[in-house]
């Protein structure tokens, strides 16, 4: 008989949980016969006593199975089925290049990407920016879109992983939501629904990471790639740089518009084209579409010169709704805040720390994240121009492009943008796009 505080008794007396318990408790999740009280309980237990990697495996196969999990014709399609998961960060636009650049490789990408949080912008409510573009799609237009053009991004079809929407809720409340092990599980179980051949997992590191430290973001990194593999998808995790923003711009429109000129190559931020193609590298190579790390950069950097990733773009676009000439006209269909002005800094000299979380903070202040989650958000206004460490900033080069709605909305996001930055006569140490690379061979312990 299934007897929930049973398994939160061993739990708490850290004795192995059987794939079988695990199963039954996310089935009672699902259906409501296990209560609210129950999950936290189960919840603080993991929290002090942790999961072992085949509890670990079980509980995130056990949330995939929660809800609808898609399949692919595989022979039908003829490539694999790969996509990417970040941990969030600001100007972290990788998503809106890679997918195309991926679909162009010939894999499919049927990419479910989440909405902001906190100070860390989110993919849907950048896409949300581009006019007709339908975030919400069916799972029948994803289908369709990934079949005919090879990447669909869009928000939740149906009901995807719904054990964990009931335990976030509830660990988010009970300070529980800081378990690499609940964390590992609540990721992988969304993202494994998608029916994937192949992950990869880009972990961040550094001021406006999500892990407060290398040490746990570097652990996080390692269960998710244990217990993907685990469940039979090939993954691969990065550990990248979030001491300062990774493209140019911070928001949602001014990142649709650098994520087109980075596709149309008419601006490439050397930061964010490391961590793109080297994600997308990884999954080329994971996906069998590519025998190595360097062939995989090289056909990559052919779907770009060529305007292939750039074309996909623009056919995924007008096939979620959006205009069909959007990448030629982005300028036209995106919308401007009304106030576009420099900030400056106080003094000249090296641009040499950046407090990302400040900089993410200063968008959403402008309204270009939530405060909570019902809020609206205005998709104009951001930052553009942000200079990277080691820069000479000052009377000429400012340390953003403010795009703000009202004057009193730039005067805030001007006073934040000044403090999230320090300025240096000598130039800082360079710090690296990308930490580490993990592959399943890393993590065998
Ligand atoms: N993001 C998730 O989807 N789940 C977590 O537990 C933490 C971050």
């Amino acid at each position: 008989m299934f007897l929930p505080q049973e398994i939160i008794r061993r739990k708490r007396e850290a004795l192995p949980l059987s794939n079988e318990d695990i199963q039954q408790f996310v089935q009672g999740i699902t259906q409501n016969t296990v209560s609210e009280g129950q999950i936290a309980a189960l919840a603080m237990a993991i929290y002090f006593q942790g999961l072992s990697m085949p509890e670990r495996i079980s509980f995130t196969k056990a949330m995939r199975d929660s809800g609808d999990v898609l399949t692919w014709d595989k022979e039908k399609l003829g490539g694999p089925i790969i996509d990417k998961h970040s941990t969030g960060g600001v100007g972290d636009v990788v998503s809106l290049m890679l997918g195309p650049m991926l679909a162009a490789c010939g894999g499919y990408v049927p990419m479910i990407s989440g909405r902001g949080l906190g100070h860390t912008g989110g993919t849907l409510d950048k896409l949300d920016s581009i006019s007709g573009y339908n975030t919400s799609a069916s799972e029948e237009t994803l289908r369709k879109v990934v079949e005919s053009c090879g990447v669909a991004i869009v928000g939740q079809t149906g009901e995807l992983a719904p054990a964990d929407k009931r335990v976030y809720a509830i660990r988010d409340v009970t300070a529980t939501v800081e378990s690499i092990d609940m964390i590992t599980a609540s990721i992988l179980g969304k993202k494994l629904a998608e029916g994937l051949d192949a992950l990869v997992m880009d972990v961040k590191v550094g001021s406006g990471a999500f892990m407060p430290t290398y040490e746990a973001s570097e652990a996080l990194a390692k269960s998710i790639v244990s217990v993907a593999n685990g469940a039979g998808v090939k993954t691969t995790a990065l550990l990248t740089d979030m001491n300062q923003c990774l493209a140019s711009s911070a928001g949602n429109a001014v990142e649709v518009r650098e994520a087109v000129r980075y596709l149309t190559g008419e601006y490439r931020n050397p930061r964010l084209h490391e961590v793109t193609m080297a994600q997308a590298s990884d999954l080329l190579v994971s996906g069998g579409l590519a025998k190595d790390l360097t062939e995989a950069r090289d056909k990559l950097q052919i779907c770009l010169d060529d305007g292939k990733a750039a074309e996909i773009f623009g056919q995924m676009v007008a096939g979620l709704g959006g205009p069909a000439d959007f990448v030629e006209r982005y300028d036209h269909y995106l919308p401007k805040a009304d106030i576009i002005r420099p900030v400056f800094a106080d003094t000249a000299g090296y641009l040499s720390t950046m407090d990302t979380r400040g900089m993410g903070m200063a968008v959403v202040q402008m309204g270009g994240g939530r405060k909570t989650p019902t809020d609206s958000i205005d998709y104009a206004v951001g930052l553009t121009d942000i200079p990277r460490l080691g820069q000479q900033v000052g009377q000429e080069t400012p340390l953003a492009l403010i795009h703000a709605r009202s004057e009193e909305a730039w005067q805030q996001a001007a006073d934040m943008v000044r403090n999230a930055v320090t300025i240096s006569d000598t130039a800082p140490e360079q710090t690296p796009e990308i930490y580490q690379r993990i592959t399943a061979a890393d993590c065998i312990e």
